[in-house]
């Protein structure tokens, strides 16, 4: 079993490689290291070994783990998990990053709590371009064919921008859990494709960002433009 420092070093080795290989420039991906349901002392390893960009899916374990280490002033906490519209004071409160807003009143609740926090938040908005059903995101199933759901989809950003607290900065999608290599290319290049397409769209965007990778697929996500990798067992184990 390798220690948590040596794992770290072989996933960014494996970014950086793989960023290399694919064009791309290894300074415009990001590691997300995803602690969920892992100890504080194990975050406390991987931020001495070096990283600051933390993933955490559940609200409790995010405000319980954000109150524990608060005073690692420059660790950045990215909640990447579903969340209901009653749960979002944590993420108002903790997050610095939010990867997974899927509806347009949860991004209300969390503008009016951002307000009140005088707090501003990044955030992804979720696609599930794959069109697997248990996956949560706004439907972007076949965008290029059904220009409803494209339409449905800049509505729900123009409505977003206006928000105060809340900054568009990119797309975030989980490819469906069975995919072939084959298929997981296809799902990430739907989302780069989505990318552009809605920036030509929606001229104050910035250029977006793409949270998309996990353990098993980051180096396909990188090759198809990621510039957020969200990576949980490869750096902690596996989850009980
Ligand atoms: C758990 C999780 C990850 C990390 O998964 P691993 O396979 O452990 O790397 C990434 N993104 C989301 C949304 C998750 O829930």
């Amino acid at each position: 079993m390798m220690d948590k420092q040596q794992a770290i070093t072989a996933i960014l080795a494996r970014i950086q490689q793989t960023a290399e290989q694919t064009s791309r420039n290894p300074a415009d991906i990001q590691l997300v290291a995803v602690s969920k349901r892992k100890p504080v002392t194990d975050i406390i390893a991987a931020y001495e070994a070096g990283l600051r960009h933390f993933g955490e899916n559940y609200t409790e374990e995010l405000a319980e783990k954000a109150e524990a280490l608060k005073h690692l002033s420059d660790l950045e906490w990215h909640f990447i998990g579903h969340l209901q519209s009653r749960q979002t004071k944590a993420v108002a409160q903790y997050a610095h990053y939010f990867h997974a807003l899927d509806r347009l009143k949860v991004a209300q609740r969390l503008s009016a709590q951002l307000s009140e926090l005088g707090r501003e938040l990044p955030v992804f908005l979720q696609v599930n371009v794959s069109g697997e059903e248990s996956k949560s995101g706004f439907d972007g199933v076949n965008w290029r064919q059904q220009p409803e759901k494209l339409e449905t989809l800049c509505t729900a950003i123009q409505e977003i921008i206006e928000l105060p607290g809340l900054r568009v900065i990119g797309l975030m999608t989980m490819a469906p859990f069975d995919a072939d290599t084959a298929g997981l290319h296809a799902v990430f290049k739907d989302l780069a494709d989505l990318a552009t397409h809605l920036q030509q769209k929606i001229s104050v965007l910035p250029q977006l960002k793409l949270s998309m990778g996990m353990s098993g697929d980051f180096d396909i996500a990188i090759a198809e433009g990621a510039t957020h990798v969200r990576i949980g067992s490869a750096i902690f184990g596996e989850r009980s």
